[in-house]
């Protein structure tokens, strides 16, 4: 079994799901008492968040590629970054630590297509769904088409998770809002919904939605251990 590097805290209320997810995978694929081998190195999410919020991308570039290398040094074979959002350095991540990067949106597509769906929207913060590393990924390497949120609930979306999922609230208002603009992507003809933001799966499942709902979260925590015990 290999032994994965997690970097967490983006924030700690997924981080702890990944943890509990990957363990959960490996004892029901190896049995008895087997348990996930693993290292996180899990931040403090209020300077990322700021530093984020203030474009320095650099910075936060920076950071992550010292998270890595931590977990290399530990000995971890392979990098999961335990966010989508900072997926947006994950090519300098893994050029800069020299062990493979596991793509959140790479998992994420690869599901997408076992469903054999080819549009779907994309619910993350406004950087996911914003800037191109994440929907030009599952566009060009994927041949899947992402419609995204208009930019008012754009807006909605940023500010329930940085404002209630990282600190553990998950209010049903919030829900109903999700909801409907879960709706409104299927309108505008996505097939399906990937939650691309690892905190959202604590908000919204698969009864919120009449299309097949993308739970990046689990998505990744699986193909951490289909990794792990390949
Ligand atoms: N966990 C979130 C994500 O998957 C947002 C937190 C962050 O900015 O990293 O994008």
């Amino acid at each position: 079994m290999k032994t994965i590097g997690l970097i967490g805290g983006l924030s700690w209320e997924s981080s702890v799901v990944y943890y509990r997810l990957i363990n959960e995978l490996v004892r029901e694929k190896l049995g008895g008492t087997h348990s996930a081998k693993s290292i996180m190195y899990s931040v403090d999410f209020a300077d990322f968040e700021k530093l984020q919020h203030q474009g320095e991308w650099d910075k936060l570039t920076e950071l992550m590629i010292a998270a890595g290398l931590r977990l290399k040094n530990g000995g971890a074979d392979f990098i999961v970054i335990c966010t989508n959002t900072m997926h947006k350095m994950a090519d300098a991540v893994e050029s800069q630590v020299g062990i493979p990067v596991l793509h959140i949106a790479d998992a994420a597509a690869a599901e997408v297509k076992k469903r054999g769906l080819r549009k779907v929207a994309l619910l993350g913060t406004k950087f996911t769904m914003e800037e191109d590393f994440y929907k030009d990924r599952l566009a060009k390497n994927h041949g899947i088409e992402v419609v995204i949120p208009v930019q008012a609930e754009r807006e909605v979306i940023h500010s329930v998770i940085y404002r209630e999922l990282v600190l553990g609230k998950t209010l049903e208002s919030s829900r109903n809002q999700f909801v409907k603009i879960i709706q409104n992507g299927q309108k505008l003809g996505a097939e399906g919904v990937v939650l691309g933001c690892t905190e959202i799966p604590l908000l919204i499942s698969q009864k919120d939605s009449n299309i097949p709902i993308f739970d990046t979260t689990q998505i990744h925590a699986a193909a951490a251990v289909e990794f792990a015990l390949k």
